[in-house]
């Protein structure tokens, strides 16, 4: 009780003093980070981990609340584009990472209403198919009803490195895939080749056609994240981040017709040589690393991005307090 009336005075003081201070001083870019946006009702936003997703109603408040507020959006290239002197005190740009076909579903057409644009990071590799992150496939397994490992899943197993007797529960399903990050995502991903994939899933992420439409018809601009969302670590090979960084972007450009110059690190994760790629080829590029960035101290390699999802933002004044980057 007492906990929650101090988390709320917290939040209060965020969204209001927060608020007005972070509209002074320097002029700044506050780059929101979305995953998924779904109806709360819809199974796809009860299978998701919370910290993932927001409700379809949360968003629209959030872009009413910044059209109220004044404030200007405008995709990260459109800013760092324009001169300096012609800034705005506050900008915020609004960024989507992986290409959910959630997105084009409950997130575009409210931005399309309220004309503002926004970036969506596509993973190449994923674009039109069932939700093909590993984690996603690997709680599918362990957790289907019935399931037994066959020698298909040899290599998997190897990685594991233990025992394990199916089906797991949600917990120890969450521990196997802890134990896995161990493991570079192309060891996991060619594990999981190796098993049959079952016919049934529906697909979760937007597809091409979809991709051209939402950036012919609802001003959203195309950006790179990765062909297979590898995490940009120590220890890729050349051949490995070349695919990833440059293929990818080839890869857009040739399907949109259209330059593609913004990047986002999968999971923030980048190493000196991945950086040195990234730097060389795209003109932007945004991490999960949180903050506001600063005209005059910002790096736009390494933009810093404010993450939101629904429980931390379901009301404006939360939501005000998180763009004011207080907790
Ligand atoms: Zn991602």
């Amino acid at each position: 009780m007492i906990k929650q009336l101090v988390k709320n005075t917290l939040s209060f003081a965020a969204g209001t003093l927060g608020w007005s201070m972070v509209r002074r001083g320097n002029k700044k870019l506050i780059i929101l980070m979305y995953h998924r946006v779904l109806p709360e009702n819809d199974p796809r936003y009860q299978r998701e981990e919370p910290g993932m997703v927001v409700s379809d109603k949360t968003f629209a408040m959030h872009m009413q609340t910044l059209h109220d507020e004044k404030v200007p959006v405008m995709t990260v290239s459109d800013w760092l584009a324009q001169p300096e002197i012609t800034r705005a005190p506050l900008t915020v740009a609004i960024t989507f990472d992986d290409g959910w076909l959630d997105n084009y579903e409950f997130a575009f057409p409210v931005l399309k209403q309220f004309g503002f644009r926004s970036t969506l990071y596509v993973v190449t590799d994923f674009l039109g198919k069932p939700a093909p992150f590993w984690p996603n496939k690997v709680l599918q397994l362990l957790l289907a009803e019935g399931a037994q490992p066959t020698d298909d899943w040899g290599p998997l197993l190897r990685l594991i490195d233990k025992r394990i007797s199916l089906p797991l529960s949600r917990d120890e399903a969450a521990r196997v895939i802890d134990h896995l990050k161990r493991h570079s995502d192309h060891e996991i991903y060619n594990a999981l080749a190796a098993i049959p994939a079952k016919q049934d899933s529906p697909v979760e992420m937007i597809s091409t056609e979809q991709l051209l439409d939402a950036k012919a018809a609802m001003g959203v601009e195309v950006g790179s994240h990765t062909r297979r969302h590898y995490r940009l670590k120590e220890g890729l090979s050349e051949t490995l981040l070349q695919e990833e960084i440059v293929e990818a972007q080839q890869i857009l450009q040739e399907m949109t017709g259209a330059p593609v110059t913004t990047f986002c690190f999968p999971n923030g994760d980048f190493s000196e040589q991945a950086f040195d790629i990234v730097k060389a080829h795209y003109s932007a590029a945004v991490t999960t690393m949180r903050g506001i960035n600063e005209d005059g101290s910002l790096n736009p390699h390494k933009l810093l991005r404010i993450g939101v999802h629904n429980d931390i933002s379901d009301t404006p004044m939360k939501f005000k307090a998180k763009l004011s980057n207080f907790f």
